[in-house]
């Protein structure tokens, strides 16, 4: 195998990068029908390992979503597991990685319906060191409104409504702030631009209700565990209006490429101190030493890509991938 290639896995193999390309017909490129995934792996030099974080959990959630556009997959969701896994192991980065799968609507047809269309799954990797280069964001209350879920499904990572996320998080930047957080259409907070949003008040933590026009994040999930049984400290999910996050005594967002970052400013009032509080920094910390694979206790979540089978399943399959792959490396 060329070390020097970097792989993707398009149209049920792995191929050069360079070599997945969609014709400019596809209906997900014309309609942005189509779902993905946003998955880190975590590089531990010391291990000598790369630990993927939630990979089940993300794929779990990939399911969910490609239910909402009609899309079948042909493949299980061991099977995805095992791509990503296998994928990883011909990139075999030694840094941090982003890991993006996407199902997309591969129909050449014109119109928007999904009525009789295929759709298709590919997925690539790319390094990926922190979102952020500053340890406290300032942030704006955006203009546009978060997508309803009954426009465009808000706890589906649907591609289509990310021209809404675009909106607001170019608006943000370009009015000098470094991200934007989105309202829903009755005004209370629903998330920033690619990462749901925490509130710390008189020790307790807030955070939108799901029923807020959120995406359902996973890095939400596990930040309410650490938060609890690392921390006793309970979450509360609950509409939030925009005033509580000016008189908030901390304000973060999570997700899995932002990580968990301190939001210092709302809209040029000061947070707090303006830096980023205790609570913060602990879960925070916290957070990063568990994806790294430092903390034992949650073994359960990581997948370690070159060395044990923790978190697999019983991975009896054998695709046809993995032969069709064979012969294209
Ligand atoms: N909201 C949106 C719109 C997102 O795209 C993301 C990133 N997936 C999140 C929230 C955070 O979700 P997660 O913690 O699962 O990455």
């Amino acid at each position: 195998m060329n070390r020097t290639v970097n792989y993707a896995f398009f149209k049920d193999k792995f191929v050069p990068i360079e070599a997945a390309n969609v014709n400019i017909k596809t209906h997900a490129f014309m309609y942005g029908t189509a779902i993905f995934e946003g998955i880190r792996g975590y590089w531990n030099p010391s291990k000598h390992e790369m630990y993927v974080f939630r990979l089940k959990e993300h794929i779990a959630r990939m399911f969910d979503n490609m239910k909402l556009l009609y899309f079948e997959s042909k493949y299980s969701q061991d099977e995805v597991y095992e791509i990503i896994v296998d994928l990883l192991k011909k990139n075999l980065p030694k840094t941090d990685t982003y890991i993006r799968p996407c199902a997309y609507s591969s129909a050449l047809s014109i119109g928007p319906g999904l009525m009789d269309n295929p759709s298709d799954i590919c997925i690539f990797t790319v390094p990926f060191g922190d979102y952020y280069n500053n340890a406290a964001l300032k942030v704006q209350v955006s203009a546009w409104r978060r997508v309803e879920d009954n426009a465009i499904p808000s706890r589906g990572k649907i591609i289509g409504a990310y021209a809404n996320t675009a909106l607001a998080k170019t608006d943000a930047v370009r009015a000098g702030f470094d991200e934007c957080i989105m309202l829903t259409e009755s005004g209370h907070v629903a998330e920033g631009s690619a990462m749901n949003v925490f509130l710390v008040k008189g020790g307790k933590l807030i955070t939108p209700a799901s029923t807020d026009n959120i995406l359902e994040g996973i890095t939400l999930g596990t930040v309410v565990e650490i938060a609890r049984e690392q921390f006793g400290i309970e979450t509360i999910s609950r509409s939030v209006d925009r005033s509580e996050l000016y008189l908030a005594d901390e304000v973060f967002f999570c997700g899995t490429g932002a990580q968990i970052v301190a939001i210092g400013e709302v809209d040029r009032r000061p947070v707090g101190d303006g830096k980023a509080g205790p609570i913060t920094t602990k879960i925070r910390d916290t957070y990063i030493d568990i994806c790294r694979g430092n903390i034992p206790q949650y073994y359960k979540w990581l997948t370690p890509v070159y060395g044990s089978t923790n978190g697999k399943t019983d991975g009896s399959f054998v695709s046809n991938v993995a032969i069709s792959a064979t012969s294209v490396s």
